[in-house]
């Protein structure tokens, strides 16, 4: 048995508080559409979708127009799901319809509150204008069209395939399906869920559309859960999760490393939300837009860590930069010896190992050992090992030595630079440590 409403136009999502369907049942489904075929292909069981006309309605609350053409799914293994569509946009303008009461267009600003909090790379805009709205969010009797039975909180529309977000959200003043009586919160919570549908997200606790990765294998707190407008809440854990992953947060490309005072121009990986740039004090900012950073180092001196911020409304990411040659922080040297003890190297054992503080990515390094007490050098590889550890190859007499490194990256080479480590003989059970 196929459903059916007599709508021509949208599509919807229906969010009842019941699992029953409150669409009337009429329509076979014409099995040769080509969007039907997809969403067959997609492995939506015929008795999920039914025949609305102009579109096929999916699950009592996803739009599929006949006229659309919608792309096939990425597979993947977990929970939240995406549409196939993806929205490929970063900065949407929503407008809510003023003829709403002041409940929910505080409940919509409120959802687009939450959806901005999410730290993805999303900002969704409210606009008073109509025209340059993505989105809009009406009651369902706003627009002649649409017509919500009273179990049904909302509607949203899923993106096509053109990039965009679907464009209109219905809202149900007179919904009355749940035990007691309908809060604000109910009515953010089923907002920021239709926004998710129109965004690209589809239900989390059902069965189509492709699974989001790095979500959890169930979920009964995602706001993204369908046929539960009495008891959805707010975004669970992997519901940022699925955000993130449809609206990657903003990264800053360019390189780790800069010399002296060079000029170096980072780019955001965003370019349509305005980025509020911030540097750490010994960067000097050249110029900025808003995709790009030109920074210097002020001191052509110093050496050491820096950084760039960008923050958007909805987060701010770091990125780290080395300024200058690498250092040695003598005190952060760690030795670790052939029998699992750390502190000191084994003469009577292989496997005597170190590490350089602190961690730099892009650098090589040299060792050397001096002995005590004249300091004179007993021990001086030529190799230029990559990374910031190794391996002694070198086996001396037990005793006191200064083991020397000096690391290079691409702005140069360090002097070298010591601390003590004492050769223990190991056989007889250890020794030494870090009596120094
Ligand atoms: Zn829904």
């Amino acid at each position: 048995m196929k459903k059916l409403c007599i709508l021509s136009l949208l599509f919807a999502i229906l969010l009842g508080c019941s699992e029953e369907d409150p669409l009337v049942e009429n329509e076979s489904l014409s099995q040769n559409d080509a969007v039907l075929k997809t969403l067959k292909s997609w492995g939506i069981s015929d008795d999920l979708i039914e025949d609305k006309g102009t579109y096929y309605l999916v699950d009592g609350d996803m739009v599929f127009y006949k006229n659309k053409k919608y792309h096939a799914p990425k597979k993947s293994s977990a929970k939240q799901r995406e549409h196939p569509n993806a929205v490929t946009i970063n900065s949407i303008n929503v407008f809510i319809n003023p003829g709403m009461n002041a409940d929910w267009r505080n409940a919509s600003i409120n959802a687009i509150g939450r959806w901005n909090a999410a730290s993805s790379g999303l900002l969704l805009n409210i606009t008073t204008t109509v025209a340059n709205a993505h989105i809009q969010i009406m009651y369902d009797s706003q627009d002649p069209s649409v017509n919500l039975a009273s179990n049904v909180f909302g509607r949203g529309t899923f993106p096509t395939a053109n990039g965009l977000p679907g464009v209109r959200i219905w809202v149900n003043p007179d919904f009355n399906a749940c035990s007691g009586a309908i809060t604000q919160n109910m009515r953010i919570s089923n907002v920021q869920h239709e926004i998710g549908h129109n965004l690209g997200m589809m239900h989390t606790n059902q069965t189509s559309a492709s699974l989001i990765p790095g979500t959890p294998n169930t979920d009964a707190q995602s706001v993204m859960n369908g046929g539960q407008a009495c008891s959805i809440d707010n975004f669970s854990a992997g519901d940022f999760l699925a955000i993130r992953h449809l609206f990657p947060p903003l990264t800053i490309a360019g390189s780790s490393l800069i010399c002296n005072t060079s000029t170096v121009t980072y780019t955001a990986s965003i370019s349509t939300i305005p980025i509020n740039w911030t540097t750490s004090s010994n960067l000097q900012i050249i110029s900025s837009t808003n995709t790009s950073i030109t920074v210097r180092p002020a001191n052509s001196a110093y050496n050491g860590s820096e950084f760039i911020e960008a923050t958007l409304p909805s987060h701010t990411v770091r990125r780290n930069i080395w300024i200058g040659e690498a250092v040695v922080d003598l005190s952060m040297i760690e030795f670790e010896n052939g029998i699992g003890e750390s502190g000191y190297f084994c003469s009577s054992h292989t496997g005597n190992t170190y590490s350089i503080a602190p961690r730099l990515s892009g650098t090589t390094h040299q060792i050397r050992l001096r002995r005590y007490p004249n300091l004179s050098i007993v021990y001086s590889p030529s190799t230029n090992y990559s990374g910031d550890s190794g391996t002694l190859q070198y086996t001396p007499t037990p005793g006191w030595y200064l083991f020397e490194v000096r690391r290079t990256n691409s702005c140069g080479t360090t002097a070298w630079s010591g601390t003590e480590v004492e050769f223990v003989d190991c056989s007889n059970g250890g020794g030494g440590g870090e009596e120094f």
